[in-house]
């Protein structure tokens, strides 16, 4: 039996995701971007997968939810009307040693002191006074800071604005896609025989600009969401917003994560218009943190930009002719921290014969590659031609691997470490007797299937 060691410090997730091309910082050539990342080719078939099973649970299985993909950019105004633009910001704070700026709150919360980016500027600056000698700067150890101020997280641009002076109209990046939902309800509703109480759902990049962004993909500037925004009669909120909170739990267990890793977190500081919000949290290497928010926003979404764009949106109930603004429960995720969250619940090390085997436990739906297809040895035609031969048919089902190098025992750990549930080989033997060997990543048992099981035997595993 091997000895597995659950060392998934961040380091080694971050080193990982280097080494095997899922993760790389942005512009490394140009000694990086902050807080920007990209995805390799192991980490966007992961981040699709993630993808993928957000939107067959949210659209495909239900019969109340159905898609958009709103554009990036949206008309200024929305972002006035959503508040956005006097409102969504975080306390900042400068060391006056090193000059690094912080997110105030986050400071107060590490060092034990209860504070959140809601606080007006007034309450945090008097926690932070209050508790001045409890705080470090985390780069130099000072303890001397400027008064916190809020700074605005959208990032602007100049996009249709031709004139030198543009940031004084400017064109916002979004930084959330749910906006792109509400000011569509109408077009949905009008077009997509949708009737209260229905969703709708869409991925896509938003932008931020995210005063301290360190944590590696957990924060970063740029970003991707996966949101669904359920319209419903006033008064049902509280019904549906209970179940929501149950489906997306389950979504989380489903996806292989431990429940032990999870936990609700309760918003106590509720913003006027919310009736509930909890996060869900993930245990990441660096403590338990936001993964997911399910929100009941009340009607507050679709009176502002009623109000600001002079549109009626307002529901008619076909079955009673009531008009209402509908209410909305709110589940919004971040692709790069459920990414982060299932490495950091599939890294593992083992210990075989004194030797480390690092391989991740992944579900075999959210693998980047699902079978790894080997000739047993290189140089040898007529292995590389059946080898060839079997992967030819496995990549029409599958996403599949060939690899003809190094030894075979290298080429099962390469595949550990990406997470490839299953590696086929190819062998003398299976010239003559047609059968090969699969060997199973988790247990690391071979077994001999005959070629023509194959297809059969991946599709009641995989
Ligand atoms: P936090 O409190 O961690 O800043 P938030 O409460 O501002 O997060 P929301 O606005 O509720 O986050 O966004 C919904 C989801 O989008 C979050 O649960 C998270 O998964 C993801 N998300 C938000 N900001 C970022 C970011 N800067 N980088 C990566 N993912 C993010």
């Amino acid at each position: 039996m091997p000895q597995i060691n659950n060392s998934n410090s961040l380091d080694k997730i971050v080193a990982l995701c280097k080494r095997r091309g899922f993760v790389f910082p942005s512009s490394e050539i140009y000694d990086g971007f902050t807080a920007v990342y990209d995805f390799g080719p192991y980490g966007v078939e992961l981040a699709n997968n993630i993808k993928k099973e957000w939107w067959r649970t949210m659209t495909q299985l239900r019969d109340d939810v159905v898609g958009l993909d709103s554009a990036i950019f949206m008309s200024p105004k929305i972002w006035e009307a959503s508040g956005h633009v006097k409102g969504f910001s975080d306390p900042l704070t400068e060391c006056k040693k090193c000059h690094t700026r912080l997110r105030l709150d986050a400071l107060l919360e590490e060092a034990g002191i209860f504070a959140d980016e809601k606080m007006s500027e007034e309450k945090i600056n008097q926690i932070f006074s209050e508790n001045k000698n409890k705080i470090k700067c985390p780069i130099c150890g000072a303890s001397d800071f400027t008064p916190g101020k809020k700074f605005n997280l959208l990032v602007q641009s100049n996009l249709g604005n031709f004139t030198n002076d543009w940031a004084k109209e400017p064109t916002y990046l979004r930084g959330e896609t749910c906006q792109g939902i509400y000011v569509n309800f109408k077009n949905v509703l009008d077009s997509a025989r949708v009737k209260i109480p229905f969703g709708i759902a869409q991925i896509g990049k938003a932008f931020r600009n995210e005063i301290t962004a360190r944590q590696f993909i957990f924060r970063t500037r740029e970003f991707e969401q996966m949101e669904m925004q359920y319209f419903v009669k006033p008064g049902d909120d509280l019904k549906y917003y209970e179940e929501w909170k149950a489906a997306r739990w389950k979504f989380y267990l489903d996806l292989g994560i431990e429940e032990k890793n999870l936990k609700w977190h309760k918003h106590e500081n509720l913003v006027f218009y919310a009736r509930e919000a909890y996060d869900i949290e993930y245990n990441f290497p660096f403590g338990f943190k936001e993964l997911e928010g399910v929100h009941a926003r009340g009607d507050y979404d679709l009176t502002q930009h009623s109000k600001f764009s002079g549109q009626d949106l307002q529901y008619l109930d076909p079955a009673t002719n009531e008009k209402f603004i509908p209410h909305i429960v709110e589940t919004s995720a971040g692709v790069g921290r459920i990414f982060l969250a299932i490495l950091t619940e599939a890294y593992q090390e083992e210990t075989i014969e004194s030797e480390t085997r690092i391989v991740l436990r992944l579900s075999p739906k959210l693998a980047p590659i699902k079978i790894a297809v080997f000739p047993l040895l290189k140089n040898k035609p007529e292995l590389v031609n059946k080898a060839r031969e079997i992967f030819n048919v496995l990549k029409i089902s599958w996403r599949c691997e060939f690899d003809d190098n190094g030894n075979i025992g290298k080429r099962y750990r390469r595949q550990d470490e990406i997470g490839t549930p299953y590696c086929v080989t190819v062998d003398f033997d299976s010239l003559e007797n047609e059968e090969v060997t699969v060997r199973d990543r988790d247990s690391m048992k071979q077994e001999r299937i005959h070629i023509s099981e194959l297809e059969r035997f991946f599709r009641e595993k995989i």
